[in-house]
């Protein structure tokens, strides 16, 4: 569903097409009657990941064997697409199904993958990614979390902050060094079954400008003891490898929800200036407000073709971390832009919480911000050239 007028992109089959709807349905009849409370209150229920499980929307890239439907990013696309598009912003499952299972799916062992990956698909497991730390974010190679080796097993310490699903996590992937004098070569990938585990605490779940109902969080590790099983695949020293590998996968998550929501900024608006009498008029007929509404238009169907060539490449195997970059950093910094301009044409509405444009206005600023920083995406753009 979508206020542009591009054709069906030829990533999205018939199966594709048919997730999509089902997902639609799910999220207006489950989800969308509860937004409002969840943001009152500051966190979505932990039973909208079980629901979300039973209704076939989690982890739909995980193959049949480990519990999963054996589904390709084009599945994970839309149910991602169709989250932004109704306004379920502060969702962790993108991240859930799009990052931390596929870490698991790619570098875990059999036995990782089956202890883990089929608790994941029902949402009995949620699964969160700990990189950030106080002190550090875009120089991963500086994390201080370390996890020791003891006997045959590790024990962890350190702190990570912002972290998505912070509260409800029960599955964390963290990035710690198993041998800090060794830069990016001694950072390994190590899973925290949190659930009970002495050593393990959360800290707050932490006051933000926007995404009110998501449970980014603080945690800590406190001689957290961890049997050799847990190190993410058979090798240390594996980590910032394996967290290079799945970047362009990242960014494009962070795209696909961009997208949905720049467009469903756009059609918020263009029903509400179709319906506002100003001046004797509606105002969709100034002639501001139809050039305004051009020019996003015109901007969100580049976006929209790029987004799609991306994710097309993505399937194909040939998504390279420079056009994901180009992709993360122009389709956010443009999600910014138009979501400005669409709650400008709402006037003083646009800046009441009521109307979803100005909610949207303070959850999208942190698209810029996370995956990677716009900053960051342009250093690794600049080394191409
Ligand atoms: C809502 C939210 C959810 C998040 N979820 C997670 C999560 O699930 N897991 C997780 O690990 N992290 C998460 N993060 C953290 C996020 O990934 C980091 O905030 C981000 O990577 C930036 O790191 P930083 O905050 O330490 O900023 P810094 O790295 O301190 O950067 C500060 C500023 O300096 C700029 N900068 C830094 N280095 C350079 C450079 N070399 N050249 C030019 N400019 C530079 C940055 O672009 C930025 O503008 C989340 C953050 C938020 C806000």
């Amino acid at each position: 569903m979508s206020v542009l007028d591009v054709p069906r992109p030829g990533w999205m089959t018939e199966d594709v097409i048919l997730l999509e709807e089902q997902a639609r349905r799910f999220i207006a009849a489950e989800y969308v009657p509860q937004l409002e409370r969840w943001n009152e209150c500051g966190m979505y229920d932990r039973e909208v990941w079980t629901k979300a499980g039973a209704a076939g929307l989690l982890c739909p890239t995980v193959p049949e064997d480990y519990g999963g439907a054996g589904g390709s990013f084009a599945h994970e696309a839309v149910i991602g697409r169709e989250l932004g598009l109704a306004g379920f912003d502060s969702f962790g499952a993108p991240l859930h199904s799009g990052i931390v299972a596929p870490y698991i799916l790619h570098y875990g062992t059999a036995e990782q993958k089956r202890r883990w990956l089929p608790r994941m698909v029902t949402g009995e497991l949620i699964g969160a990614i700990a990189m950030s730390e106080p002190g550090t974010g875009s120089d991963l190679q500086a994390v201080r979390t370390t996890a020791k080796k003891a006997g045959n097993g590790y024990v962890l310490n350190g702190q990570k902050t912002f972290i998505t699903n912070g509260q409800h996590a029960n599955l964390i992937v963290v990035v710690a060094k198993t041998d800090p004098g060794a830069g990016g070569k001694g950072i390994s990938l190590i899973v925290v079954e949190a659930d009970g585990a002495s050593g393990f605490r959360r800290g707050r779940k932490l006051k933000k400008l926007g995404l009110d109902s998501a449970d980014t969080s603080e945690l800590f590790f406190e001689d957290l003891r961890l049997p050799p099983e847990n190190l993410l695949g058979s090798e240390e020293g594996q980590g910032f490898a394996q967290l290079m590998n799945d970047l362009p996968r990242e960014r494009l998550i962070v795209v696909v929800h961009a997208q949905a929501m720049l467009e469903r900024a756009l059609a918020l608006t263009l029903d509400y200036v179709k319906q506002r009498d100003a001046f004797g008029k509606k105002v969709i007929e100034f002639q501001n407000t139809q050039f305004v509404l051009a020019e996003c238009k015109s901007e969100a169907t580049v976006a929209r073709v790029f987004h799609d060539f991306c994710i097309d490449r993505y399937l194909n195997g040939a998504l390279d971390t420079v056009t994901a970059s180009m992709a993360k950093y122009w389709i956010t910094d443009l999600q910014g832009r138009i979501i400005d301009r669409c709650l400008q044409l709402f006037g003083g509405y646009g800046y009441m919480e009521e109307y979803p444009i100005s909610r949207m206005y303070r959850d999208a600023r942190v698209t810029r911000i996370y995956a990677g920083t716009n900053e960051i995406m342009k250093l690794l753009i600049a080394r191409s050239l």
